[in-house]
């Protein structure tokens, strides 16, 4: 009777406050369950993907997708070797069918290059770009017992790619950088943000499916130039590797990280007059016009001796080059793709020869590959590296003067040069001079990047750093192990 009396107010005031009781008791249940779920979170080891993210590797911010490749590497090292050679074998095979479309889809949203010269370069890249059997170990035995020299995993890598061969140099790297037992945050150009988006995500579900780890690979849903910077002075960041220009591997070199530098280059194509002139001249077109000349490596000049010169350019424009040999149309060029400031008017940076030709009013046939023109060796397009199909070609007297003109225009880049000849002591001379890290004898530049060339292929080629053509090796820590008793058993 007494509890009942009690309750008579609270009854009377449920009678007649329904409404706001119903308000009160949803309040509260809506309080309890928010304290739930922040219990729940807060019990996480590991930042889960942030709200929104329906991309798989895809973050908002630099901090989450860093921690989520930090726990993704960590389960990641723990695995066997075959578990990496197994996961790459799958992104292997699961790229492949895709190549096509995602050549389309850099060049729809790059505005650069070409979709067929496209699918080489990526179905190089899956063919071509070592893997685990990358990481050589080295052992050294005697009376002391043995030490081991392993190449083992860094942690997470910051990796920094480029315009202009986007879906190439993330394919690579995530073959490289995985084989080595890394996690990669991707720092991709806001120009092909898009792509390498699509990219990251298609490569973690892949990876995801193959061994069941996620995150192994994450990038940024919208990434800038302050992302990346950020990225570059995260502690958890412990090794960056940069495929851009001069700028944004000075701004590494900053950070007081270690960095693996690939830089720009501008290579030289020296053909000398014992050269077999119409392989020379096919070679250079073929290299030159590779992605409308965007690669770092292809052949940005060529360098010829005066007795040779008029045979060259002639079997040049013979396998689709057009000559402009009019100081007008040549000033026009100058004008329309060379900046006041000396750089490259991005307008045209990767465009077909068309493009250019019809930008500048010059009549030419059918789609040209590559627009030549002679000029003087400090010219403009001489030594800006234009990234354009337009190919200069400078005049030389005596094989001293073709090797300083070279040295002259590859300017100290450690990055590429070429040589058509048939001369050992030349093609050996040059080669030791130049000290680039790729060095082609008679063929076209894309040799150096094992195409129709021996060799394994990249598309990070450490020139400032001097790494050159990285692979997974140069993603790893070499670490020394050393027992001290036995194992000597010579
Ligand atoms: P870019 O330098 O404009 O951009 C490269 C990357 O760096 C992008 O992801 C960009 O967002 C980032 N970036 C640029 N400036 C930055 C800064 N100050 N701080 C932080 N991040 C920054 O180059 P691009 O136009 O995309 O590519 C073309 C250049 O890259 C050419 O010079 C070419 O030779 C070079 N490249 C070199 C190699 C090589 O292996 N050596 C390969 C490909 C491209």
């Amino acid at each position: 009777m007494v509890i009942a009396s009690a309750m008579q107010p609270i009854w009377r005031f449920m009678v007649e406050n329904n409404t706001q009781l119903k308000e009160m008791i949803r309040s509260m249940v809506i309080d309890l369950l928010q304290g739930q779920k922040q219990e729940a979170a807060s019990s996480q080891p590991v930042k889960q993907a942030p709200r929104g993210q329906v991309e798989p590797g895809v973050f908002d911010t630099v901090d989450d997708a860093i921690q989520a490749a930090k726990a993704a590497q960590a389960r990641f090292e723990d695995c066997t070797l075959a578990t990496r050679e197994k996961v790459i074998a799958d992104i292997r095979a699961t790229m492949r069918p895709r190549v096509q479309e995602l050549a389309q889809k850099t060049v729809e949203e790059t505005g650069m290059g070409r979709v067929a010269d496209k699918v080489l370069k990526l179905n190089l890249t899956l063919d071509k770009t070592p893997g685990v059997e990358d990481l050589v170990t080295e052992c050294e035995t005697g009376d002391n017992g043995m030490t081991l020299y392993e190449l083992s995993a860094y942690g997470v890598i910051g990796a920094i790619t480029p315009s202009t061969n986007p879906a190439e140099t993330l394919i690579c790297n995530t073959i490289g950088m995985l084989a080595a037992g890394n996690a990669v945050f991707f720092s991709v150009h806001p120009g092909a943000k898009h792509l390498s988006r699509l990219l990251v995500s298609e490569l973690n579900q892949i990876i995801a499916k193959s061994i069941g780890i996620e995150n192994l690979i994450v990038t940024l849903r919208e990434p800038s130039i302050e992302s990346a910077q950020e990225m570059m002075l995260h502690p958890d960041v412990s090794l960056l590797v940069v495929t851009g220009g001069p700028g944004v591997v000075k701004q590494a070199l900053q950070s007081g990280k270690k960095v693996i530098g690939a830089g720009a280059g501008n290579p030289p194509a020296f053909v000398d007059e014992t050269a077999d002139i119409k392989k020379a001249a096919q070679d250079i077109v073929l290299g030159a016009s590779l992605d409308n000349n965007i690669l770092c490596i292809a052949e940005k000049s060529v360098v010829a001796m005066r007795q040779i010169e008029p045979q060259l350019v002639q079997e040049m424009v013979k396998v689709g080059c057009v000559l402009v040999d009019n100081q007008q149309d040549i000033q026009r060029l100058v004008d329309l793709t060379v900046l006041p400031n000396g750089t490259p008017n991005k307008q045209f940076v990767g465009k077909n020869a068309s493009v250019i030709l019809d930008a500048a009013h010059i009549p030419y046939n059918g789609d040209p590959r590559l627009i030549i023109l002679r000029t003087p060796k400090d010219h403009p397009f001489a030594v800006i590296e234009m990234l354009m199909p337009i190919l200069p070609v400078i005049t030389v007297d005596s094989f001293d003067e073709g090797l300083n003109v070279c040295l002259l225009l590859e300017a100290g880049l450690h990055h590429t040069a070429t040589m058509h000849s048939l001369n050992m002591e030349r093609l050996n001379q040059m080669a030791r001079k130049m000290k680039t890290s790729i060095f082609v004898k008679n063929g076209p530049s894309y040799a150096g990047l094992g195409f129709s060339g021996e060799g394994t292929t990249t598309f990070t080629i450490a020139t400032p750093t001097g790494e050159s053509t990285t692979s997974a090796r140069c993603f790893a820590r070499r670490r020394r192990c050393c027992l001290t008793t036995g194992f000597n058993i010579r």
